[in-house]
């Protein structure tokens, strides 16, 4: 049995057979009952799929939370640096796009005296 919270992160019983090793496996704080979530869970609240209470997920010994893209306000943060670098590639592309025209305009200006300069 497995079930989705609203954060998109898989939880399911910690017998069901498609655990991975990567899952992390506790014990409901509240009930009891076994749980197996997605790695990318941890630290995460979550629903217990089995009395459907808000559980922490336990972050593993070992694991570096700032290795996982976890904190709302950090994926925002990225989401943010992310946008403003293709505010800043798409400004980049506009000049580039001027300099070309303006280049396209030179390399037609100088076919014009060529070709001029052949006619003569
Ligand atoms: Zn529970």
């Amino acid at each position: 049995m497995a079930s989705t919270d609203m954060n998109g992160v898989e939880i399911s019983d910690s017998q069901a057979a498609d655990i991975r090793d990567t899952d992390i496996v506790f014990d409901c704080p509240h009930c009891g009952s076994n749980l197996a979530i997605d790695y990318r869970g941890a630290g995460l609240q979550i629903n217990c799929s089995q009395c459907n209470k808000s559980v922490l997920v336990p972050i593993p010994d070992g694991m570096q939370l700032t290795d996982l893209d976890l904190n709302p306000g950090d994926i925002l943060k990225q989401l943010f640096a992310t946008r403003r670098n293709f505010q800043k590639a798409e400004l980049q592309i506009q000049n580039l796009k001027a300099k070309l025209v303006t280049m396209q305009e030179a390399l037609g200006a100088m076919q014009a005296v060529v070709a001029e300069g052949l006619a003569i």
